[in-house]
């Protein structure tokens, strides 16, 4: 394992607006995160923070500056290289789940892990595995649609971590849930990142949250700067 799961450097990103011109959205921008460290993101509205975890989960390109994952330069990495690592190694929550309509819980686990070459059988027990985890076990045949905001979002977090991912990327994962709900779910996945050893970078608008993870980030002006915490 590297010193760093995830490693930024000098990344810069600018966006053309047309006739608003370009805007610089990221600007020599470096940030690192080490093994089994859980960061908290906290960035003003319209910051950069969602170009910030596309750049860093390999779902869009910095114009410069390189993007290191678990020690992997990605500028040596073609298309189809870059596309596998994400799906090895990159877990992924929306604010939304995402969930796919049609299968139930479990089989939202599974499929993952089948495109990922994993035995059905073993997909199916690692993925009742991480059920339990959350504490919904007796939820695994139901579709999202018979499932509540918390518990779609709880399969969601199952999902992401499905093809046990090296780095784990939130984007404000519990913003769509009631405070009381927010805070049970969250604590959920913090445990099940602890359990799982997983590094993770998880935006929020939430200072208290902010407050539970190993240190807090701000993205402001185009760049990172740790908040101290008294
Ligand atoms: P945040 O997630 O912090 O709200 P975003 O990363 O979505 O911020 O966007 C940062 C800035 O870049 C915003 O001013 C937004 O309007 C602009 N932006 C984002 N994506 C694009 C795009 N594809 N084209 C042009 N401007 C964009």
């Amino acid at each position: 394992m590297s010193d760093n799961i995830l490693r930024l450097q000098g990344i810069e990103k600018a966006y053309n607006r047309g006739l608003d011109g370009e805007v610089t959205v990221l600007k020599a921008l470096d940030l690192a995160i080490a093994p089994a460290q859980v960061v908290a993101l906290v960035a003003p509205s319209g910051a950069g923070k969602s170009t910030l975890l596309h750049i860093a989960g390999l779902l869009d390109t910095a114009d410069s500056g390189q993007v290191e994952i678990d020690g992997v330069d990605m500028r040596g990495l073609d298309d189809k290289a870059r596309t596998a690592l994400r799906r090895q190694d990159i877990g992924f929550i929306y604010q939304f789940h995402h969930l796919l309509p049609e299968f139930s819980a479990l089989e939202n686990i599974v499929i993952p892990q089948l495109a990922n070459n994993v035995a059905p059988a073993q997909a199916r027990d690692y993925a009742m595995d991480l059920l339990a985890k959350v504490g919904i076990a007796d939820r695994a045949g139901h579709r999202p649609a018979a499932l509540s905001g918390g518990e779609q979002q709880r399969v969601a977090f199952c999902r992401a971590l499905a093809n046990r991912p090296k780095l784990l990327l939130a984007d404000e994962p519990t913003g769509n849930l009631d405070p009381a709900t927010s805070d049970t779910v969250f604590t959920l996945l913090l445990q099940l990142v602890r359990d799982t050893g997983l590094s993770a970078l998880i935006a929020t608008h939430n200072l208290d949250l902010a407050g539970r993870m190993d240190q807090t980030l701000r993205l402001d002006q185009g760049q990172i700067s740790i908040v101290q915490r008294i």
